[in-house]
């Protein structure tokens, strides 16, 4: 039997406003516990909430750039429920009439391959607090400082067919939010996490499987994992004799495992009902028509146009575009040194490997955009050559000089392409290598091309560098040739 996945994602984004939905409470990470919350987001009697406009706009340009449906009107429902991390005993969500309304995403796929996947809704709500196990000896502390920080909950259709298709679904919300600025998409930090809704059919059938919901996923690899254990699960199941029963369940990433949380016989009703204490939100073209034209351009289109106006291959337009900031980055250095290729070769080459290794991000690389792209420049007219480029990049990532300029001048760098000298350095190599020139006579022909490496190499350490390798080659086989 051949089986199909579908998959269907909730993620929660939290909104990168400085105060809270519905309060003015700070919504800054890492402060002392039960610092940030305020009268409003603890719910105390006689309080009133006010709609933080900022959330709601941040929310509409979400929409906008998924090319959602924005309703002009939406509405604040209570989500009743107990639990010690919301001591108001209600959430503030969205349920009926949410403010983004259905939209699609584009997502790229590895082998750059484009799917679009459908966006059901998205609403807006408030966060809880967080319950903190550790350091209390089989006690349990509460930080209420999380308590109402905005989030934008963002319901994909079941449109999705793999765990790759999911992950990619996440990186594309990742990319548009950040784009955006809607968000600071730390997802360590718990800025973006994702309910996983995961079930199987037999390839061929229409219906949908009975859903397995894994909770709070916040990672992107931790959502591959979890899917394929689930998906594995299911299936062992079903061909056992056995039925999904739709349920939470929780992924264990030390163990690489879901477990059951609780069942739909156990589920809670919420009892949802408009919230009494906010009014409807009425939103009018004008406050549309002002957000449209804030948009900045965003990773779908930017991707196409790396592709069209600058020639760059899928894979690279997708892999620059990916963050806003490594685009760019990307975009000064093709801004300075005026060839998309090399630009994209260096910022993902060398560029990304040595941040890689360092585990810095882009924004905190210690080689500018700017003086990367002089660096290219630098090899495009000849200054310098390939090996010497990756040296003056060294040389700048260790900040031993300001520009590529100050580091060819300071390491005697520049290539050396005058024949004259080049000559007298590939007659003194010969001279000093009588066996290698014996060899390399003594060849057969079609094996001297392979032999003339070791030449070149001699001639290039002679010139510490610097000597122009084609001319070196080109020289060398002249030289070595009238030998025969
Ligand atoms: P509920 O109303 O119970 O929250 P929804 O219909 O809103 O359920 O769906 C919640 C999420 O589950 C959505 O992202 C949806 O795409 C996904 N989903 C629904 N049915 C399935 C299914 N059979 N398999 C996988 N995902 C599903
Ligand atoms: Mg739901």
């Amino acid at each position: 039997m051949q089986w199909e996945t579908v998959i269907g994602l909730e993620v929660h984004v939290q909104l990168a406003t400085r105060s809270k939905i519905f309060s003015g409470a700070s919504t800054a990470f890492g402060a002392e516990p039960n610092t940030q919350a305020c009268a409003v987001d603890l719910g105390l009697p006689g309080v009133l909430p006010v709609l933080n406009e900022q959330a709601v706009a941040m929310a509409v340009q979400f929409g906008l750039a998924v090319h959602a449906d924005i309703p002009e009107v939406s509405v604040f429902d209570r989500k009743n429920y107990f639990y010690p991390d919301l001591p108001k005993g209600y959430q503030t969500s969205q349920m009926y009439h949410p403010i983004v309304g259905a939209g699609d995403v584009e997502i790229t796929l590895d082998d750059e391959s484009t799917k679009r996947i459908r966006i059901h809704h998205a609403h807006l709500e408030e966060d809880a607090g967080k319950s903190l196990h550790e350091d209390f000896h089989g006690m349990t502390g509460i930080d209420l400082n999380r308590a109402g920080t905005p989030l934008l909950e963002i319901v994909s259709e079941p449109d999705m067919r793999s765990a790759k298709e999911a992950a990619a679904y996440l990186k594309a919300i990742h990319s548009i939010v950040t784009y955006l600025g809607i968000s600071d998409g730390n997802m360590a930090e718990g800025s973006m996490r994702c309910d996983v809704n995961v079930s199987v059919r037999p390839k061929g059938q229409e219906a949908f499987g009975t859903r397995a919901e894994i909770k709070n996923v916040n990672s992107f690899r931790f959502v591959e994992r979890a899917i394929a254990y689930e998906v594995e699960r299911q299936i062992e199941l079903i061909e056992d004799g056995g039925k999904v029963v739709q349920e939470t369940r929780l992924f264990d990433p030390e163990r690489d495992e879901t477990r059951s949380m609780r069942t739909k016989e156990e589920a809670n009703d919420y009892r949802y009902f408009p919230c009494p204490d906010l009014l409807p939100v009425v939103l009018d073209q004008a406050y549309l028509d002002h957000l449209r034209s804030q948009l900045p351009e965003l990773p779908a289109d930017k991707r196409a146009r790396f592709q069209t106006s600058l020639g760059l291959s899928a894979y690279d337009a997708h892999v620059l575009s990916a963050s806003r900031e490594m685009a760019e980055f990307f975009e000064e250095v093709h801004r300075v040194c005026g060839d998309a290729k090399q630009a994209a070769n260096w910022v993902q080459g060398e560029l990304s490997g040595a941040l890689n290794r360092e585990n810095l991000s882009i924004q905190n690389s210690p080689v500018s955009a700017k003086q990367l792209g002089e660096l290219i420049s630098r090899v495009l007219d000849d200054t310098i050559n390939g090996k010497a480029a990756k040296q003056v990049f060294q040389a700048l990532w260790n900040g031993q000089g300001d520009s590529a300029d100050a580091i060819i001048d300071a390491k005697g760098l520049k290539q050396v392409t005058d024949t004259g000298a080049i000559e007298a350095m590939i007659d003194q190599v010969i001279a000093d290598s009588p066996a290698q020139v014996a060899q390399y006579r003594d060849s057969e022909p079609e094996k001297r091309g392979k032999m003339i490496g070791y030449f070149v190499g001699q001639v290039m350490k002679a010139s510490r560098g610097t000597a122009n390798p084609q001319q070196v080659n080109g020289l060398l086989k002249e030289k070595l040739d009238a030998l025969l």
